[in-house]
């Protein structure tokens, strides 16, 4: 038996009809409230905001003279860890490379690279060893930063501008402090005070298993569209049996590179080019009532004075407004992720 309640609202809007002002129709809209956050989306009807083609990237991503993150100047332009981290001064898995960040938004942060050798991987490119070794040396530099002190933990990803990446060679971000983020605080309080026996994403595994909303299993790895998305597109790849990033095996690794891999195949399969990704760790208090979330959403295609995807609802209202339900992006994933997952 769950507790999770999965609560919607129905709400029909008198709107006139587009290209008819002078008819009135009914438009429906879905509130739908986060089971434990009581984050509020808006699902719309009607409204297509997919493109329906995929922009030409070749000059954003065309190899400039020079990039930190290209094999050839990697070495002279880019730092080593400190000893207390790691011993092996840039973390290198297959084609990956784990190196310091010259930014710092966090106490300790690094920048991982999908592949050195090559400056620019299209989605459908990022194979599923490509991402694999990427989360392999990240958690790897996780478990050497938790290891001077238990801390706040989250890999994350911007691909391409419309993501926010300054840098087009695709690279992930690691970060690690005593203080977390809004949205890594609120999780972890959320399921701390979850009331259930067993915790809330154990259970939400159980309530959604098989549903509409159910995209398969790989390993430890749980796949799934959330309730209430907070952005486009979004896939939850949950590890409920993994408390935080440093409990994380290679299997692990292995089966969420190999599950990711196939997500971004799906952006590509509806015509997108940029997304951002975050894994949320449990906190520097060790719970069992966490577990590791990795989710993924798309963003605006990279083109000419393109629409944002995010308004003034999700960025100051914090609230996402989704033109496609998660039924149905789970249904459009399924056959890309048919390889790679379970039932
Ligand atoms: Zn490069």
């Amino acid at each position: 038996m769950t507790g999770i309640r999965l609560q919607e609202h129905h709400v029909v809007a008198r709107v006139p009809k587009l290209g008819d002002a002078a008819t009135i129709i009914d438009a429906p809209l879905t509130i739908r409230v986060d089971p434990l956050t009581g984050h509020t989306s808006r699902l719309l009807h009607g409204e297509k905001l997919a493109p329906t083609s995929r922009p030409d990237l070749s000059e954003l991503t065309a190899t400039p003279p020079f990039c930190p993150f290209c094999e050839d100047k990697i070495e002279i332009a880019t730092g080593v860890f400190d000893e207390q981290i790691t011993r092996e001064g840039r973390i290198r898995r297959g084609l990956s490379a784990v190196v310091p960040n010259v930014m710092a938004y966090s106490e300790f942060s690094s920048v991982g690279l999908y592949d050195t050798t090559q400056h620019f991987r299209d989605l459908d490119e990022l194979t599923p060893e490509i991402v694999s070794d990427l989360l392999t040396g990240l958690t790897a530099y996780t478990r050497g930063v938790h290891s001077i002190r238990p801390m706040w933990h989250s890999i994350n990803a911007n691909y391409l501008p419309p993501a926010g990446s300054s840098l087009v060679h695709p690279h992930a971000q690691s970060a690690h402090d005593d203080f977390g983020t809004t949205q890594q605080r609120r999780l972890i309080e959320a399921s701390n005070a979850w009331e259930g026996e067993q915790s809330y994403w154990r259970e939400l595994v159980e309530l959604e298993r098989g549903g509409d909303r159910w995209i398969g299993t790989r390993g430890r790895v749980r796949v799934m569209t959330p309730w209430s998305p907070v952005g486009f597109h979004e896939v939850w790849m949950l590890v409920p049996d993994a408390a935080d990033i440093v409990d994380l095996t290679e299997d692990d690794c292995q089966d969420l590179g190999a599950v990711l891999s196939a997500v971004l195949q799906g952006y590509h399969g509806f015509n997108l080019a940029s997304f951002n990704w975050a894994m949320y760790g449990g906190g520097p208090k060790r719970s069992d009532r966490y577990g590791v979330l990795l989710r993924a959403v798309s963003r605006s295609n990279p083109e000419p004075m393109y629409r944002s995807d995010v308004t003034y609802f999700e960025r100051l209202h914090g609230e996402a407004m989704i033109d496609l339900t998660p039924e149905q992006v789970a249904e459009a994933m399924r056959p890309h992720l048919a390889g790679v997952t379970h039932d």
